[in-house]
């Protein structure tokens, strides 16, 4: 038996949990809220990320990884030497603040979109014009679903979304013009072995994933140019583990890389029910080093949300569970967590023989998920 660790408790460590255990892996998660998704699935060590008895008993694991990217690098720092972390401190501290990780992207060889560091008023100088006239600034750290990002089209705008933002170290990012927007995960090995998932797409609303569709409707190459763009950050990087990229699509079919996110993604869950490996058994097997290959849907497979929306009244607006249990080709997944607008309580995947019928279930699927 083997024992995997989780800085961590949300839907991602709930899932990744429930991958684990058919591989005789028992999870263990430090979390400090006691309502975690991950508690019902896993050994939860209800305390802070950086207490040091938590993190002593993560140290006892065979390996340890990490299902939020906002969790403080003194942790892993912390148990570095004495368990094996993967991905690395030195990872989550390019991918959680997202300045260095444009830079470290660049340096990697991918291309970002246009953007400005903004840490001081005087950033906020002829910046704008810079990127191209027209942008989004994003908190560095810290930001999810879309928050703490302000879209702005003149110096005014800029000047008063970083007001509204707290005046916190930001990155001004031009505003793409994207055909769509994928994403591919890749894992690595401590032993070197590189897989790929599938390359997904993925829609969203109001800064949140909304639905993600396999395969990605992109014209040729696109996958692969994705595969090599995540290998060689992958490999920049220095990855034992498991990271997932985001793309923007321009129309040409270039692919700029939009973040990183040093885990299993959202857009990945539609693997859990496509009948291949699902993203969390890959993250499982790439920590723990065992064998894994590329993995991706055996069928056309998509997912779907399920977020909190307040209603008129102010009462929750519930999914018509009924009618998405009675559709062919769903499967529901829960994640235990308390109703809260804009946030992200579930989610539906479909799967369908092939791509037209796909589409037309996902179609009569979305009104029903509010
Ligand atoms: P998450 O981590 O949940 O994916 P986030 O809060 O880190 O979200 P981003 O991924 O930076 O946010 O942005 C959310 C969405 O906003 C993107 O998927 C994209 O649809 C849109 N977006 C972000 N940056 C840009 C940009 N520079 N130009 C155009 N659209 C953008
Ligand atoms: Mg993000
Ligand atoms: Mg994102």
């Amino acid at each position: 038996d083997l024992t995997l660790g989780i800085l961590g408790g949300g839907q991602l460590a709930q899932m990744l949990a429930l991958a684990a255990l058919p591989l005789g892996v028992r999870v263990t998660v430090l979390e400090p809220d006691p309502q975690a998704p991950a508690r019902l699935c896993a050994r939860h060590l209800h305390a802070p990320y950086t207490d040091p008895a938590g993190l002593d008993e993560l140290a006892a694991c065979d390996a340890v990884t990490l299902e939020f990217e906002n969790i403080p690098v003194e942790a892993l720092a912390a148990l570095e030497g004495r368990v094996p972390v993967r991905p690395a401190g030195s990872l989550l501290a390019r991918s959680k603040h997202r300045a260095r990780e444009k830079r470290a992207l660049r340096d990697a060889g991918a291309t970002t979109a246009p953007f400005e560091v903004i840490e001081a008023e005087g950033d906020l100088d002829g910046a704008l014009a810079r990127v191209g006239g027209r942008g989004i600034l994003k908190t560095s750290e810290l930001g999810y679903d879309g928050k703490g990002q302000a879209r702005v089209g003149s110096d005014a705008e800029l000047r008063a979304a970083w007001d509204a933002l707290g005046r916190v170290p930001c990155v001004l990012e031009g505003f793409v013009t994207f055909e769509r927007e994928v994403s591919l995960a890749v894992a690595r090995t401590p032993s070197g072995q590189v897989a790929f998932g599938p390359l997904v797409e993925n829609v969203h609303r109001d800064g949140i994933l909304r639905t993600s569709v396999y395969p990605a409707q992109v014209p040729d190459g696109t996958g692969a140019r994705a595969r090599e763009l995540a290998r060689a950050v992958a490999d920049a990087w220095a990855l034992e583990g498991l990271i997932t990229l985001e793309f923007f699509v321009l129309p040409g079919g270039d692919l700029l890389v939009n973040e990183v996110a040093p885990r299993v993604h959202n857009s990945g869950h539609l693997t859990q029910d496509g009948g291949g490996l699902s993203q969390f058994e890959a993250q499982v097997r790439a920590v723990l080093d065992l064998p894994l290959a590329d993995w991706a849907p055996l069928h056309p497979t998509a997912m779907l949300n399920v977020v909190g929306v307040d209603g008129p009244d102010g009462q929750p607006l519930e999914p018509d569970w009924a009618a998405i249990d009675a559709m062919s080709g769903t499967r529901v997944h829960l994640y235990h967590k308390a109703h809260r607008h804009g946030r992200k309580v579930g989610h539906v995947n479909l799967v369908a023989p092939d791509a037209a019928t796909l589409r037309g279930r996902l179609a009569a699927l979305a009104p029903l998920v509010p």
